[in-house]
């Protein structure tokens, strides 16, 4: 794989302050594909130069002039979108047909809606005697995880870009490379000098520089609830605005009245896609307990078609592979029910994990309250519908889920009581436009959309 041996900072690639470098692995394989310079808080410093430098005159530029910018890019993404497939293949090791589909065909989307957006939002409202100016927050410090590459980057950059925000990016470890390729894009696609910026580096390292710095007006973090606590308490601490895309434990509500096949399958590939590495994946099913024992059946049924290798790929890293192992063992030890999959690793090369079902699980057990991050599904038994609602509000997180019932107003009913910022009413369809977010520690903030385009606004409002 080609990779840059240094950052892009300033809108050209300019070697690293240190001699540190972070080998990028193939998980699908173990092998070393490329390696690229580990950041410094030097490097961080010089990228938030060039990002405050660029800033005045992006924010001055029209919107209309902003969002042809953005539009360029996304076709910079089409473009290269068998490379960018590739690519996180490659680092990430989800079989190609997803990354085509997935990893490279939703920014596209993304880049696309922020380009209609930038065009067509009202940066300018009135109310009363007052008019209300709506001005980018000012140079951004983005930190993404590793488990969608491109599409997290996109999230974060495309509305900065639209609303005259200036970034910063700090990649996750793991996939770099996508990374620089979204920052040739960026050049290729004309945007000035500094507007974004690339520090590859290491979280405690780059990414703590980068959410610490004094002249990042905006710290937008997606990644573990744990990281996420105390890049909050620093940016807090700094009274800086800061953006939270944090962990999930999503409920898959099949009321008595669904599809039940259906609604098992669908939920089964849900978890099963990239592994199961999916913030917002439904990684409890719900289910009435007369029905139970059919879902169970039908669940071992679904999951049998994800072949490792084939259909499901790796995980991210042998660190997951071990994390995801563990609670898989821990799911057994407190006394759930294994009804396909297991700990054993189902290849030897290659950071891979059996897809898992357990039944009989309870909702105080470990594997129904923390993410596991992995291909793996508990199935939960409810009495009735207030049972359900009670498993489904019953963890920390409120990221995700989805209703399934016979009538749609059914499902919706059931929906409005879940404390949650997204829920799939029958299955659903990706909206790239909707809010993306999470209720309590699931996060702080929107993404994607008009609400996520204005977590990177500031309001002035001008009397008369
Ligand atoms: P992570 O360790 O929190 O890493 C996320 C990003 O933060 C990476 O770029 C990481 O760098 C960086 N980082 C780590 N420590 C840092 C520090 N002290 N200061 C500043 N930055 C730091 O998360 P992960 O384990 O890689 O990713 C999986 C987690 O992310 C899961 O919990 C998942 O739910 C969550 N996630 C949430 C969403 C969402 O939209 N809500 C989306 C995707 C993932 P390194 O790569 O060097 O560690
Ligand atoms: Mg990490």
């Amino acid at each position: 794989m080609k990779a840059h041996d240094g950052m892009y900072i300033g809108g050209q690639w300019r070697p690293a302050r240190g001699p540190d470098t972070i080998a990028v692995v193939n998980p699908a394989d173990e092998q070393v594909i490329a390696h690229v310079p580990a950041g410094t808080a030097d490097d961080v410093d010089d990228a938030v130069r060039a990002a405050r430098e660029a800033l005045p005159g992006w924010a001055a530029t029209p919107p209309a002039e902003r969002a042809a910018r953005i539009a360029a890019l996304r076709d910079v993404l089409v473009a290269r979108a068998d490379e960018i497939a590739e690519t996180v293949t490659a680092e990430l090791g989800a079989p190609l047909q997803l990354s085509q589909t997935v990893h490279a065909g939703v920014p596209v989307l993304v880049a696309g809606s922020y380009a209609e957006l930038a065009a067509s939002y009202s940066f300018e409202e009135k109310t009363g005697n007052s008019t209300v100016l709506l001005e980018p927050v000012g140079v951004v410090g983005a930190i993404t995880p590793w488990n969608y590459p491109l599409h997290q980057v996109v999230a974060k950059v495309a509305p900065a870009l639209a609303a005259g925000c200036t970034v910063v990016l700090k990649p996750a470890e793991d996939t770099p490379l996508t990374a620089q390729l979204f920052a040739e894009a960026v050049d290729e696609a004309g945007l000035p000098a500094g507007v974004f910026n690339l520090v590859t580096g290491l979280g405690p390292v780059a990414g703590q520089a980068l959410a610490a710095h004094e002249d990042v007006d905006l710290v937008s973090f997606t990644g573990s609830t744990a990281v996420g606590r105390q890049i909050g308490a620093t940016a807090g601490g700094a009274v800086k605005r800061v953006a939270l895309e944090l962990g999930g434990k999503s409920a898959n509500v099949i009321l008595p009245s669904a599809d039940l096949a259906k609604a098992v399958n669908v939920g089964i590939a849900n978890v099963m896609s990239n592994s199961g590495q999916t913030c917002s994946a439904w990684t409890r099913m719900l289910v009435h307990k007369d029905q139970y024992d059919e879902a169970v059946a039908l669940a071992r049924a679904a999951v049998a078609k994800y072949v490792p290798g084939e259909r499901i790929g790796p995980l991210v890293s042998a660190k997951q592979q071990q994390r995801v192992r563990g609670y898989i063992e821990k799911g057994v030890a407190e006394g759930a029910r294994l009804v396909a999959g297991g700990p054993e690793a189902p290849r030897e090369t290659g950071y891979y994990v059996s897809p898992t079902v357990f039944a009989d699980v309870t909702p105080e057990m470990t594997i129904a309250q923390e993410e596991i991050f992995g291909p793996v599904v508990s199935l939960i038994k409810y009495e009735d519908e207030d049972d359900a609602l009670r498993i489904a509000n019953g963890t920390v997180y409120g990221l995700a889920g989805a209703v399934w019932a016979a009538d749609e107003a059914e499902a919706v009913a059931f929906a409005r009581r879940m404390d949650t910022g997204q829920v799939d009413i029958n299955g659903g369809r990706f909206n790239p436009l909707a809010p993306f977010g999470g209720y309590k520690q699931s996060g702080v903030g929107r993404e994607l959309g008009p609400h996520g385009l204005s977590e990177y606004l500031q309001t002035k409002s001008l009397q008369f």
